[in-house]
């Protein structure tokens, strides 16, 4: 033995599975049909794998372009599994402690731990009454996931039986009310509501639309932590390439597909965007709903995710993110740093109902080498800085925005955590709501797919297996059970209980 993981030889008579988009959804279900026996073929049109979590590289820094907080690592390490290996050989993850630091427009900062003892103590410095509230808020949180997360988020849910069988829980925890709802039945104090309420936007919810079950990410990060990658989470995707190609399997990047190919309505295979066609057995989507339906299937007739239902449906928020490097270091600004602005209700109802861009925002700022100081060149910062802003409804013109929004921003973070910013900066790029749309090819420019409310929730959400075509799964964000990196690896964990072992695929379709 020479120590040294060898790919293994394809087997070439064994069915064909194409995965379009190598976003997280995409890359762990082509590990998981790749560990059925299935041939898998990612196609992605960029050049690198992530989408989201794309890495950024200049001038010396490195920047993730997306995901930053992970919770759930345990998916990570079942992937690994699945191929032999061991996650902790290939990635170094660190919990971090506190999880996030909340600073209040006027100043007041709130930290989040794991600890519930120092947690308190936090609540106690904004309202001691409501220390009481926690604790109850605790033990609804964990009911919350013991009924949504464990017996649902991992499991098929194209079913009306499984919607019916989940209904008594719903109406019990209150899942039909919405986060903020929720969190204000058991804190008074509105910062503290604010603190317990924002976690919907994560992943690109508005809490006062959100259903409840949402409040169970306080219990996911308190059993799981907050863990970062060393290396960025690149890291985390580059090993699931390792993963891919050390079972034989192919990603072909800088190769968009541009249509799906149907026969009496079962997916036949695919036309890439240079013309040419390639045949598979069944096809896995990780491109966003809207497009697969309306721009994939453009050809197909459709019973259910009709163009007019794509057009209809209520799209996440998107997001302005700027990339930027200083030539020195912010010793005192925190690894995950939200900063809140002046309105909470008010600036949500801009962005999601409104769809206005309001002047006010509030800000996620991510400051990596609070941790992990290979990501700059010595005694420099990598940052990016996200603001939540309404998809592209708004008819806001980014091209001209950009940059004026980018000066807000700026000023902004100079009067509150980064003094002096502007002079400091020595690398940067941006991204905007069209970098959604046209690099991600995302309806209205949507940062996290369909926006996750009650009626586009669980059986409500597109299907992990298509009603439209017979042969086609669906595995990303805009999918059962929804947008984040736990629910999408999750959503190809769903694909891997529809998909039957390779060796019974034929047998299986003609049954
Ligand atoms: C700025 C930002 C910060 C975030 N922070 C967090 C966080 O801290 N924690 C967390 O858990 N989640 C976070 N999220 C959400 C999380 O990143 C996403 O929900 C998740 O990564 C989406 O994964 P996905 O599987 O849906 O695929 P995506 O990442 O959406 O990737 C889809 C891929 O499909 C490709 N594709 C699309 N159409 C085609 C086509 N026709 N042909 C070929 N390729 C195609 C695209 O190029 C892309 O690579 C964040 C998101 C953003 C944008």
């Amino acid at each position: 033995m020479d120590g040294m993981t060898h790919p293994i030889e394809p087997d070439t008579e064994a069915p064909h599975a194409i995965v379009i988009g190598a976003g997280f959804g995409g890359l762990a279900a082509a590990v998981r049909l790749g560990a059925k026996g299935y041939r898998v073929t990612v196609f992605d049109k960029l050049d690198a794998a992530g989408g989201r979590a794309y890495t950024f590289r200049q001038d010396g820094f490195t920047f993730d372009a997306g995901p930053t907080i992970l919770t759930a690592p345990h998916l990570f390490n079942e992937l690994w599994a699945l191929c032999g290996r061991r996650l902790e050989d290939d990635i170094t993850l660190k919990a971090i402690n506190p999880f996030y630091r909340i600073r209040f427009d006027d100043g007041s900062v709130f930290e989040a731990h794991a600890d519930e003892d120092k947690t308190r103590a936090e609540i106690a410095k904004f309202a001691p009454e409501d220390v009481a509230g926690f604790d109850r808020f605790l033990k609804a949180s964990e009911a919350i996931f013991d009924a949504a997360y464990t017996q649902l988020a991992e499991e098929p849910f194209h079913q009306v039986s499984t919607l019916l069988k989940a209904a008594p829980d719903m109406v019990r925890l209150g899942g039909v009310r919405c986060v903020y709802a929720k969190v204000s039945d058991y804190f008074s104090n509105e910062k503290l509501r604010i603190a317990f309420s924002f976690h919907p936007l994560f992943i690109g919810g508005d809490p006062f639309e959100a259903t409840s079950y949402y409040c169970l990410i306080s219990h996911l990060e308190r059993i799981w932590g907050v863990h970062y990658a060393i290396g960025g989470t690149g890291e985390l995707v580059r090993g699931l390439v390792s993963l891919i190609e050390g079972q034989g399997n192919t990603l072909c990047l800088n190769t968009e597909v541009d249509e799906i190919l149907t026969q009496d309505g079962c997916a036949t295979g695919v036309r890439l965007a240079n013309g040419d066609v390639v045949d598979c057995d069944l096809v896995v989507s990780n491109a966003e709903i809207g497009w697969t339906y309306s721009k994939l299937l453009r050809n197909t007739k459709r019973r259910v995710w009709t163009d007019r239902k794509v057009e209809k449906a209520d799209y996440s928020m998107s997001l302005f993110v700027w990339y930027f490097g200083t030539r020195r270091q912010y010793e005192d600004c925190y690894h995950h740093t939200i900063v809140l602005g002046p309105r909470y209700r008010g600036l949500l109802k801009d962005i999601f109902r409104n769809k206005i861009l309001a002047e006010d925002f509030s800000l996620y700022l991510h400051r990596p080498t609070a941790n992990d100081p290979s990501l700059a060149p010595p005694g420099c910062d990598s940052f990016y800085v996200l603001a939540p802003v309404p998809h592209l409804d708004s008819g806001t013109d980014w091209e001209a925005m950009a940059g004026p929004f980018r000066e807000r921003v700026a000023e902004r973070l100079e009067a509150t955590v980064l003094p002096g910013l502007r002079q400091e900066i020595v690398s940067e790029r941006l991204m905007t709501p069209l970098d959604f749309r046209d690099r991600l090819l995302s309806t209205k420019g949507a940062a996290f797919g369909l926006e996750p409310k009650l009626l586009q929730s669980a059986w409500f959400r597109p299907h992990n297996i298509s009603a439209d075509v017979k042969g086609l799964y669906l595995a990303g964000a805009s999918t059962h059970p929804g947008a984040g990196v736990p629910s999408v690896l999750s959503s190809a964990k769903v694909v891997d209980k529809l998909v039957p072992e390779a060796s019974l695929w034929r047998a299986s379709q003609r049954a």
